[in-house]
C-alpha cells in the first residue's frame, strides 16, 4: 500500500478597514482606538428609530481603488443589503453589507513561490460593508474566563470595511502569509488602509480543508483570530496537521469554527452555532442604489500610485538591482523614498541599496524606529556612501562613522573626527581601525598567527592583502604592514 499523502486547500476572508476619516454611513469620526467609549456615536451608527444611512463617497472611492489593484472587475450598478443577526455589538440587529451585487469581482493576487515563479490567488468578490461595535468582558480577575459583565463600545460601529474573499488557491501556510502580506502592503501603497494586524484593521478569517491522495475530503474548518502573519502561519500549519490526523486515522474531519489559542499554540473548537445561520438578507431600502457615474471608475484609475510590482520592476530596470534587493526595498513606500532620495543626492545605486538593506535596516531594528524617524538623512548618507564611492574613505571606516551618527544623532563631521576617520590617504587612527575591524573578521586566522603555526608567514600575507584591497590602495604598505605586526602583538 502506497502511503497516504495530504493537500492543504486554503482560502482566505480579509476583512481590512478603510482609512476614512468618518464612518460609512454617518459623520462619526473612525478613530475609535483609545477614545472615551461610545463618544464617536449618533443616532445613525447606534441605530435609533428613524435615522437614515447616507453613503460616504470616500468609502467607495477606497474600495474601487483597492479593487483596481486587485485586478478585479468593478460593478458600477450595485447595491446594499441587511444581513440580519442579533448580537449586542450590533445595534440594529442588522449590519449593512452587500450580497448580491458586490462592489467588485473576479479580480487576483500575483504572489512570487519559493522557486522564483508566480501564481495567482484569485479574488472571488470585494464588498463594503460596516464594522460593528466591540464587547468587552470582564472578569473579576480582569480576564475574559469567567467574566461577570460585558461591556459595549460603539466606537467602532458603523466603521467602514472592505470584505476581500479568495478562492481557496492557496496550498500552504507559507503561500497565506504571502498573500496576506501582499494585500496587506498594497492597502497600505494605495493609502485605503493603515493594513495593521495587531490593531485589528487587517482581519483575516482562514477556511482549510484537507485532500487525501485516495479521494477522500476533509470537512472545512474556519479559522479565526489571527492578530499576526506568524499567527496566520502557525494556526494554518497547526489545522493541517490536525486534519490531515484525524484523515489518515481513517476519521472524518467535521465542519467548525476554530480560534487560535497563540500561546498554547492550538486551534480549538468555538460552540458551534454553524450552519444554523441564516441571515434573511434583504436589499436596504434605506439605500439607493450605488450607481457609479459614467468616467468613474477611469477616474480613480487615473489617480492610482505606484502599484509595489510597478515600483520593483522600476527600481530592477532604473537602478540596475536585482529583483531581491528591489522588493526589499519596496516593501514600504517610505523606505523606498529614502533609498531614492539618497540616489538622487549622489550615491551610486548599487552601493546605497546595499547600505539601505544592511546597515539602515539594521539600526531600524535596533533602535526599533520607522524611516521616517531615521537619525541619519538620505542626503547625509549620500555624502558617506560618495566618500567611499571615491576612495575617500574606506568602507570600514564609513561604517563607523555611520554608526557613531546614527547612535549619537551628530552630523557627519563630528562623526568623521569622533572616529578619527579622515579623507584621503588611509593611515594613523583610521589605518589602525581598519585593521582592527580586517582582524576581527578573520579571527580564525589570527588564531592560527598567534599560535605560532604560521611558520611561512603565509597567513600574515593574507591579512596584509585583505588590508591593502579594503584600503584600496589608499594606505602605505609599509605602515600597514607595521600596524599589522603591532596590532598581532596585542
Ligand atoms: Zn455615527
Amino acid at each position: 500500500m502506497s502511503e497516504l499523502t495530504f493537500t492543504p486547500v486554503i482560502g482566505l476572508e480579509i476583512h481590512v478597514q478603510l482609512a476614512t476619516k468618518s464612518k460609512i454611513f454617518c459623520s462619526c469620526s473612525t478613530d475609535y482606538i483609545g477614545a472615551v467609549p461610545n463618544t464617536n456615536v449618533c443616532p445613525v451608527c447606534l441605530g435609533l428609530p428613524g435615522s437614515l444611512p447616507v453613503l460616504n463617497a470616500k468609502v467607495v472611492e477606497y474600495g474601487v481603488k483597492a479593487a483596481l489593484a486587485l485586478n478585479c472587475a468593478v460593478n458600477t450598478a450595485t447595491r446594499f443589503h441587511r444581513k440580519n443577526y442579533f448580537y449586542a455589538d450590533l445595534p440594529k440587529a442588522y449590519q449593512i453589507s452587500q450580497y448580491d451585487l458586490p462592489l467588485a469581482e473576479k479580480g487576483y493576487v500575483e504572489i512570487p513561490t519559493e522557486d522564483g515563479g508566480r501564481y495567482h490567488v484569485r479574488i472571488t468578490r470585494l464588498h463594503l460593508e460596516e464594522d460593528a461595535g466591540k464587547l468587552v468582558h470582564e472578569a473579576s480577575d480582569g480576564r475574559l474566563v469567567g467574566a461577570d459583565q460585558s461591556f459595549v463600545d460603539y466606537n467602532r460601529g458603523g466603521v467602514p470595511l472592505a470584505e476581500i474573499v479568495s478562492e481557496p488557491d492557496i496550498r500552504s501556510a507559507a503561500e497565506a502569509k504571502e498573500y496576506v502580506a501582499r494585500l496587506r502592503q498594497l492597502v497600505r501603497y494605495l493609502g485605503v488602509s493603515d493594513g495593521d494586524m495587531e490593531k485589528g484593521s487587517l482581519r483575516v478569517d482562514a477556511n482549510i480543508s484537507v485532500k487525501c491522495s485516495d479521494g477522500r475530503w476533509g470537512d472545512r474548518a474556519e479559522v479565526k483570530n489571527l492578530n499576526s502573519l506568524r499567527a496566520l502561519e502557525r494556526a494554518l500549519e497547526y489545522e493541517f496537521k490536525r486534519q490531515s490526523q484525524l484523515l489518515a486515522e481513517g476519521k472524518t474531519v467535521t465542519q467548525e469554527t476554530r480560534h487560535w489559542n497563540d500561546v498554547e499554540g492550538v486551534t480549538m473548537a468555538t460552540r458551534s452555532k454553524e450552519e444554523a445561520h441564516d441571515y434573511r438578507y434583504f436589499p436596504e431600502p434605506d439605500l439607493p442604489p450605488l450607481l457609479l457615474p459614467d468616467g468613474y471608475v477611469d477616474k480613480i484609475k487615473e489617480t492610482m500610485p505606484e502599484l509595489p510590482w510597478q515600483k520593483v520592476d522600476r527600481f530592477e530596470k532604473s537602478y540596475k538591482l536585482n529583483e531581491t534587493d528591489a522588493m526589499i526595498l519596496t516593501e514600504h513606500i517610505p523606505l523606498a523614498d529614502f533609498y531614492e532620495a539618497c540616489v538622487k543626492a549622489g550615491a551610486s545605486p548599487q552601493r546605497a541599496s546595499n547600505w539601505v538593506r544592511t546597515e539602515v535596516l539594521r539600526i531600524m531594528n535596533e533602535q526599533k524606529i520607522e524611516i521616517e524617524d531615521f537619525p541619519i538623512k538620505p542626503a547625509v548618507l549620500a555624502q558617506l556612501v560618495s566618500k567611499v564611492d571615491d576612495n575617500k574613505i574606506s568602507t570600514t571606516a564609513a561604517r563607523e562613522v555611520f554608526d557613531m551618527m546614527a547612535a549619537r544623532r551628530i552630523s557627519l563631521e563630528e562623526a568623521m573626527s569622533e572616529c578619527g576617520v579622515e579623507e584621503g590617504g588611509i593611515s594613523g587612527s583610521n589605518l589602525e581601525n581598519m585593521v582592527r575591524g580586517i582582524l576581527k573578521n578573520n579571527a580564525d586566522v589570527v588564531e592560527i598567527i598567534k599560535t605560532g603555526q604560521d611558520k611561512k608567514g603565509k597567513k600574515q600575507k593574507f591579512l596584509q592583502g585583505l588590508i591593502m584591497k579594503e584600503a584600496r590602495g589608499q594606505a602605505d604598505p609599509k605602515e600597514a604592514a607595521s600596524v599589522l605586526a603591532q596590532l598581532l602583538e596585542e
